[in-house]
């Protein structure tokens, strides 16, 4: 006779090693080896926190009426891990027939995995105590060392910070700052997004601002320091099988929040995107640092598991979000408690990001990716198909192209109504009288406009222009159309709060004796090959890392379509710093 408890657990972990497949092929970049260990262990170990209690009660209801009860219980488990993939197939707007065909493919493993559980039970029953004893131990042994060896890195991506935190101030700060990042947000959406018309209504709009890298980590750093990529070196690759994998802020290079905390503002950051991470250095100078991002991603990693997905399905509200209502409702909480002092609090918004039309507490149906059920679409279904287009595996028409950029667009008007809401809530609190507000974005975002997808690929206007807005006190409204860029938002944030520039390179914004043409330096890349180049008021330089070059005539050609590198190969000559690229 099998034992029904060895039944019950072994038909547990076998879901769980299914979920770890899944897992894994549903990221495809762990990148550190601690993760993949929370990748293997994780599934297994959750498998065993449901199935066991659930394969006990499936046992004693049926103990009655059969003789049968391990493979009853067994049966059970796998009958719930088949049901909850099911789900998530139909809740992801999947077709009855790749349903139907899921169905019989589940149907299969799970009769497949309950024989294979009473067989290993029986083979146990039949073994020496002795035997039995080991194996178990052994088992509980392994998963135990590896959920242990998975875990600390998995922490500590949630919190950072441990900069200047004000206490006694000889200084007095002339207003408190408020920072918005918006990820991914094209300059051209942002001029359309409430928020910033009534932030521009009573501030100064940019409207030829830039930032120097197309991705996340090297644009917020070079934000958050006032220096190019190659002066704060953060971003660089370090190993050409993973994105991740990636150079850190340099520990040398002072921060605006260092600065601002030094200067007596009470500084904190609630924050989106597992690159803004104490990892990379993005949290250093600040008093107090969430990235909230870290903490929703714990419970994505587990996605492709039975308990998530049932979860996803039937209780969404209760999994770990990052989407634009957590942060500010984190926001509001922060500023009740430290927005009667002197402040600096930057917000970094994630939900424009690729995958679009995300929404709280969603994943793929991975199953049905992975069996290529690549399904158009009904409305309201999330595009995660990001991957593949950028690969150029997945070419869509015009009109999916459009429900791509619709699901985007939902995305910025969610961040939009929450900005808003912030707003009226400052407003009806009176902080909105002391504070400078500033939007902005880390990097746009191409939907086709050279033939690509998402960002991180080129050097296009698409990816490096980016909104700015700052509303301070005692401003005239105005609109600015000459270039700025984003090494000026440091010095202009340091002024408005009261303080020196530091000696940094760019400007105060709001300095009319300030203004004046500049080149700013290009550079790292995400996927593919390395570009690096500069940017002036009226061209563009770019040059691969295998030397092709490309010059744009922005006056006469905005949308970057005539290279005119070849005509004018005297253009950088003397105007655009080649720098050599430090790291690698
Ligand atoms: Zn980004």
């Amino acid at each position: 006779m099998p034992s029904v408890l060895a039944a019950i657990l072994v038909a547990g972990a076998l879901t769980g090693l299914a979920d770890t497949v899944l897992t894994l092929a549903g990221s495809p970049d762990p990148g550190l080896v601690t993760y993949k260990l929370s990748y293997v262990f994780g599934p297994i170990l959750l498998a065993l926190v449901w199935a066991a209690p659930i394969g006990a009660v499936a046992a004693e209801l049926c103990r009655r009426r059969t003789r049968r009860v391990a493979a009853v219980a067994a049966g059970f488990i796998q009958a719930v891990w088949a049901a909850s993939l099911l789900v998530d197939g139909w809740r992801a707007g999947q077709s009855p027939f790749a349903l139907i065909v899921l169905a019989g493919v589940l149907g299969i493993a799970a009769v497949a995995f309950t024989r294979l559980a009473v067989d290993a039970a029986t083979w146990l029953a039949t073994r020496a105590p002795a035997v039995r004893a080991g194996v178990t131990l052994a088992a509980a042994a392994a998963l135990l060392c590896g959920v242990l060896a998975g875990t600390p890195r998995g922490t500590s991506g949630f919190g950072g910070g441990g900069g200047p935190c004000a206490g006694s101030r000889t200084a007095s700060p002339r207003q408190s700052v408020l920072l918005i990042t918006v990820d991914a947000l094209r300059a051209d959406v942002a001029r359309e997004m409430r928020a910033y018309r009534r932030l521009a209504d009573r501030g100064v709009a940019f409207t030829q601002h830039v930032t120097a890298s197309p991705w996340t980590l090297p644009s917020v750093a070079s934000l958050l320091t006032g220096r190019a990529p190659d002066d704060h070196g953060a971003g660089a690759s370090l190993s050409s099988r993973s994105l991740v994998l990636r150079t850190p802020m340099r520990r040398d290079v002072p921060t605006l929040a260092g600065l601002l905390g030094t200067h007596g503002l009470r500084t904190h950051a609630v924050v989106t995107n597992p690159f803004l991470t104490a990892r990379y250095g993005i949290d250093r100078g600040f008093c107090t640092f969430e990235n909230v991002s870290m903490e929703s991603e714990a419970a994505r990693a587990l996605g492709q598991t039975t308990l998530l997905r049932l979860a996803r399905a039937f209780a969404a509200g209760w999994l770990p979000s990052d989407r634009a209502r957590e942060i500010r409702a984190r926001a509001e909480r922060w500023l009740d408690r430290h927005g009667n002092r002197p402040f600096f609090l930057w917000l970094h918004f994630l939900d424009p990001h690729a995958p679009y039309g995300d929404r709280d507490g969603a994943s793929t149906s991975l199953v049905l990716d992975l069996m290529a059920f690549q399904h158009a679409g009904a409305t309201g279904t999330p595009f995660r198909g990001v991957a593949l287009a950028r690969a150029g595996e997945y070419r869509p028409g015009p009109e999916e192209r459009r429900r791509i950029r619709a699901l985007y667009r939902e995305d910025v008007d969610s961040v939009d109504r929450e900005v808003g809401a912030l707003l009226d809530w400052m407003d009806a609190r009176g902080l909105t009288p002391r504070t400078a507000i500033v939007l902005t974005a880390d990097h746009g975002e191409e939907f086709w406009d050279h033939g690509g997808l998402e960002h991180g690929r080129t050097l296009y206007e698409e990816v490096l222009r980016v909104p700015l807005v700052v509303a301070a006190q005692g401003q005239k409204p105005a609109t600015r159309g000459d270039l700025t860029t984003v090494l000026d938002v440091a010095p202009t944030l340091l002024a408005l709060a009261g303080t020196d520039p530091h000696g940094l390179p760019g400007a105060d914004l709001l300095d009319p004796r300030a203004a004046g043409t500049r080149v700013l330096p290009l550079g790292q890349t995400l996927f593919g090959e390395d570009w690096s180049g500069c940017r002036a008021a009226s061209w563009k330089y770019a040059r691969s890392e295998s030397g092709e070059e490309r010059v744009y005539d922005l006056d006469q050609d905005p949308g970057e379509r005539r290279n005119v590198a070849a005509l004018a190969p005297g253009w950088r000559t003397g105007s655009c710093p080649t720098r050599p690229k430090s790291g690698s």
